[in-house]
């Protein structure tokens, strides 16, 4: 079986919706460069992700190519209601009434939140359409707080509504959520995005309600409001992967704040060998137009520079007027930019990372070999890593370097090889083993895959992660003889 790497290495997250939900368009995005198609859950219901779940593993089946699905939970997002008449045009220095009262009148603004008025006090800011509309709580009575509109716009029904630095009485995995999660783990799906994570304890209620349904289920920390950014390390440590969920991120903290908080977070998820994922308005002009703009472009580069894993499209590829056109060019836009690519590239880079305990005895064996195998792959100029693996640990620990070459991940089992889709560099493969195929079977693979050039030189390395005192990790240099 022939197989074809990509031109980038970047991994491609595509939010699945009404442009895209149909087999023929999965294939294209998935032809483009996608490796992940995203289902928001916040929007439609199970019979439509049922079909496009099914849609999905049909594309991916007929290009015989790797799709992880990943389920997006909505999590404790506030929004507001029903409105009476839409748009509602709010006028800046007007006064409006929000409720959480059914039965007021006309003119006021349904909030679907029980706890508002516990939530917010007089002075405090509330956010509504992603901040498009601001306003200033001036007082707060019953199950109303009256505030003047600061910045005015059109509001629509069921718009989300932030309260940055408000206490929210609200567990940020809720119980429509958990049923997202039973249908997510009986449909087979790879992963869950946990919306707005707060601490470790969200990430591993997800992953406990899973393991009670004997499930094991990637998890994805969304980090998207300030409380996340300050326990960061738990949240790193809980969660298979992290998302820079911009949009919401955007609201909870100052806006400035977030090209700063990105890098330290790509920064730290490198660290930790967690894939990182971009994302919110990366192309997102291009929900309506064939060309990005100049700076999209390069906030695009530039997360790829800084180290991030994946990049994801939302309503670019949902309900955008170009879908297969903006993957295509976010491929050739990560293609260009990973020949620059300058992540972490040494120990020295390191210092805090592996001086951790203060002393050089706490070194795991499995970074050692991964930095050398960087030195490696630039010093004989070699193109593939084989890295057998049973969890997909040892490719992940290797891809967090960014190293200039592919990492073929020689897997056991299909989720294990879905998992490692938003691992940077890593080309995972399907190739059943008991305990990783020997180094005769890999170098088969080579060979099968039409990656064999005479004379060329292969690193091969197994890593594992054992305590063990015979465990053997190594590092092998494997110079291939091809038959031609
Ligand atoms: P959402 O998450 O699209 O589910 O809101 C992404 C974000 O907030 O940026
Ligand atoms: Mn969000």
């Amino acid at each position: 079986m022939m197989m074809q790497l990509p031109s980038q290495k970047t991994k491609i997250v595509c939010t699945i919706g009404p442009s895209s939900s149909s087999p023929e368009v999965i294939t294209e995005l998935l032809r483009q460069g996608m490796n992940v198609a995203r289902l928001n859950f916040a929007h439609g219901d199970f019979a439509s992700h049922r079909r496009t779940i099914h849609a999905i593993r049909k594309a991916a089946a007929g290009l015989n190519r790797p799709c992880m699905i990943l389920g997006d939970l909505p999590g404790a997002k506030i929004r507001v209601g029903k409105l009476h008449t839409e748009p509602l045009m709010l006028e800046k220095g007007e006064h409006v009434l929000l409720t959480t009262d059914p039965a007021a009148g006309a003119e006021a603004i349904p909030v679907l939140y029980d706890k508002f008025t516990d939530s917010v006090t007089p002075g405090g800011i509330i956010y509504l359409n992603d901040g498009f509309i601001q306003l200033q709580v001036q007082d707060v009575s019953g199950a109303a707080a009256r505030c003047t509109v600061l910045i005015g716009g059109e509001l629509l029904s069921h718009k989300g509504l932030n309260l940055p630095g408000a206490r929210l009485y609200v567990d940020p995995v809720t119980e429509t959520d958990l049923t997202f999660v039973d249908f997510a783990l009986h449909e087979g799906l790879d992963a869950l995005g946990v919306s707005f994570a707060e601490k470790a304890a969200d990430i591993l209620k997800v992953r406990e309600f899973a393991a009670a349904r004997g499930s094991d289920v990637y998890v994805v920390a969304k980090i998207e409001r300030a409380e996340a950014l300050e326990n960061i390390d738990g949240i790193l440590a809980a969660a298979d992967a992290v998302m820079i969920a911009r949009g919401d991120l955007g609201v909870q903290i100052p806006l400035e704040d977030v090209p700063a908080a990105q890098k330290k977070l790509i920064h730290r998820a490198n660290l930790m060998g967690r894939p990182v994922i971009t994302a919110t308005q990366v192309l997102v002009s291009m929900t309506a137009n064939i060309r990005p703009t100049r700076a999209e472009v390069s906030d695009v580069a530039n997360a790829i520079l800084d180290g991030t894993d994946a990049v994801m499209l939302s309503e670019e590829t949902a309900i955008g007027r170009y879908p297969a056109e903006t993957v295509s060019m976010l491929a050739k836009i990560a293609a260009a930019t990973e020949r620059e690519q300058k992540a972490i590239k040494s120990l020295a880079d390191l210092p805090g990372y592996f001086r951790t305990g203060g002393g050089r005895e706490n070194i795991a064996v499995e970074d050692v070999l991964a930095l050398n195998i960087l030195d490696t792959v630039r010093a004989l100029n070699i193109r593939y890593v084989l890295s057998p693996t049973q969890s997909g640990h040892a490719p992940r620990r290797i891809s967090r370097f960014k190293p200039d070459c592919w990492i073929i991940a020689l897997c056991g089992t299909e989720k294990e090889r879905n998992f490692l889709a938003l691992s940077y560099g890593v080309s995972p493969v399907l190739m059943e083993h008991e305990a990783g195929p020997g180094q005769e079977a890999a170098i088969q693979f080579i060979s099968d895959a039409g990656l064999c050039r005479n004379d060329a030189k292969v690193v091969l390395t197994e890593m594992t992660s054992s305590e063990q005192p015979d465990a053997i990790d190594s590092l092998k240099v494997i110079t291939l003889r091809c038959a031609d």
